[in-house]
């Protein structure tokens, strides 16, 4: 069963912390903390009185240099490229920890009255630089308001604090209810809930048990003027626009998430999986397309290109997909009966459970797409996310994988399907480059500008689930056209000061 299997297998990561942020691999060859900001100008200093303020209202203040660099820290690499070269991402702020909903409305009461903006921070496990302070001032950090709040068993709906770490999560979900989210994030371990409604995530299993925005029933959220407000609280709803879901993936410029809850499933006790080959990653597309609109939606549906079933699966000249899926038995024998009758058109039998498993071994694993090259210190991975129609994802993918390849310094481009849907699919994929280390930074742009030069001339999705940050803010408003101008107006309606984490979304610093 792969949600049992998850948590039995547990988290395979090096460095990996239980309920407190995990600094990313990169941290262990910083040698100095000094240098200029690579990401803040401007950056608000937090005044003493505000300072004395804030003690008496918080759990803890950090506010030496060091500890506010390595309490800021992301896994984004932009934030890597600049701290190896000596620049810390954001080393002006004050963090406060936190550890009720009361001192989260006493912090933005504190902050409105003073003018200072706020960053709300949880596990930093995002990969967009989302919660970096690039306007300095108070970073906000709810690690420490993580409990159970309760459970409702007729209903299962679960009610937790935003900032309790995901593997605590479903762990306890799974051994004290028999329950399951199906949210398996690879990052599951290093991020928290309310990270992964303010991102608008998605688990590995969401082609049966949906993306995080599927699976919050309603949840508490503190505003900048410090009030509290309740969204969603319903199973569906005709009572105008849905509050909940302006809130979600809205990466702390709205609000603060304080209260959690969410919608579980029954803890399955049956699974299976089955794979296949393809000659090409656009008769693989052609496969999962079929699936999906014959009904079938399966656990785990992911296909991958040539390079990465090489450094997947060792199967190099294939194009692997693998079929996963658990729950009631009819209802699984049925999905994958569909998906081996679609793929036996075009398709090879692979050896199911031998790819199942290394999929199972490896899933977790942090640098996958660096893996299979040579990490010289110029060498620069990273991964981007997207969303197109089934009609443009064959065009897409060649054209993505083509514009990367032809940036100079690029190593390989490629990619993988990850999450797919009855009208279409996120293709993720990896980039990889190496050059000399001072022009890793124009490289890693270059690269980004030409594969979402690609994402916008189709009127793609530019992310699917890592979401926005400071790394696609440039390409917002290109990408919303008119729309980007109701995102300001409903930014400015809900936080007239730009206090909740300015910059981030493609809005104003
Ligand atoms: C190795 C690796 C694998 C990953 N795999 C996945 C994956 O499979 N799927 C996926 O979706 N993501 C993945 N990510 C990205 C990342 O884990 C997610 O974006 C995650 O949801 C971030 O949660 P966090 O708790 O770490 O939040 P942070 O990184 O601390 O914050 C992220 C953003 O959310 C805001 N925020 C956090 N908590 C709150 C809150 N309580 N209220 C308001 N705003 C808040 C912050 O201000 C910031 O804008 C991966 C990252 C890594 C490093």
């Amino acid at each position: 069963m792969i949600s049992k299997e998850a948590v039995k297998r547990g988290y395979n990561r090096g460095n990996y912390v239980v309920g407190a942020p995990t600094q990313p691999g990169y941290a262990a060859g910083i040698e100095k903390v000094g240098g200029e900001a690579y990401f803040q100008k401007d950056a608000v200093v937090v005044s003493a009185d505000v300072l004395a303020q804030l003690a008496a209202a918080v759990d803890e203040l950090v506010t030496e240099t060091a500890d506010v660099i390595a309490g800021t820290r992301d896994w984004w690499a932009g934030s890597m490229i600049g701290e190896t070269a000596g620049t810390p991402a954001t080393p002006t702020a004050v963090i406060a920890k936190v550890s009720t909903t009361e001192q989260v409305q006493a912090v933005m009461r504190i902050a409105d009255a003073a003018n200072v903006p706020v960053t709300v921070s949880a596990g930093r496990s995002n990969v967009t630089g989302s919660a970096l302070p690039v306007r300095g001032g108070i970073v906000l950090d709810v690690c420490e308001m993580n409990k159970f709040v309760s459970f409702d068993e007729a209903s299962q709906i679960v009610e937790v604090e935003a900032g309790m770490f995901g593997d605590i999560f479903e762990e306890m979900v799974q051994k004290d209810f028999g329950m399951t989210m199906g949210h398996w994030p690879s990052s599951y371990a290093i991020s928290t809930v309310g990270g992964w409604v303010a991102c608008r995530g998605a688990g590995q299993l969401s082609t049966r048990y949906g993306k995080i925005e599927d699976m919050v029933y309603g949840m508490d959220v503190v505003l900048a003027d410090g009030s509290l407000i309740t969204v969603g609280e319903t199973s569906a709803a005709a009572v105008g626009p849905d509050l909940l879901q302006l809130i979600i993936g809205s990466e702390g410029t709205l609000g603060v998430i304080t209260t959690v809850r969410l919608k579980l499933h029954r803890l399955p006790d049956y699974g299976r999986a089955i794979a296949y080959g393809f000659a090409s990653f656009a008769d693989g597309l052609e496969a999962c397309r079929q699936i999906m609109q014959q009904g079938a939606n399966p656990a785990a549906l992911r296909l991958y290109d040539n390079l990465e079933s090489g450094l997947q699966f060792d199967l190099a000249d294939q194009n692997v997909l693998l079929i996963a899926d658990e729950g009631a038995q009819e209802i699984v024998d049925a999905v994958l009966a569909i998906s081996e009758r679609v793929c036996a058109e075009t398709g090879a039998k692979l050896d199911d459970a031998v790819i199942f498993e290394r999929w199972l071994d490896t899933r977790y694993l942090t640098g996958k797409s660096a893996e299979g090259f040579k990490r010289s210190p110029g060498f620069v991975a990273d991964t981007l996310e997207m969303t197109g129609r089934w009609r443009d994802l064959p065009a897409i993918y060649d054209e993505v994988v083509a514009a990367i390849n032809a940036v100079p310094g690029t190593l390989a481009g490629s990619a993988h399907q990850s999450h797919a849907y009855v009208d279409g699919a996120c293709l993720y994929f990896s980039l990889r480059g190496d050059v000399a280390v001072d022009e890793r930074a124009a490289w890693y742009r270059a690269a980004w500008d030409a594969a979402n030069a690609v994402i916008l001339k189709h009127n793609a999705t530019l992310s699917h689930h890592h979401g926005v940050g400071l790394l696609r803010a440039p390409y917002m408003e290109e990408s919303l056209g008119a729309g980007f101008a109701v995102l300001r107006a409903v930014k400015a309606a809900l936080d007239p000061k730009n206090l909740l984490n300015p910059g981030k979304l493609g809005l104003e610093a």
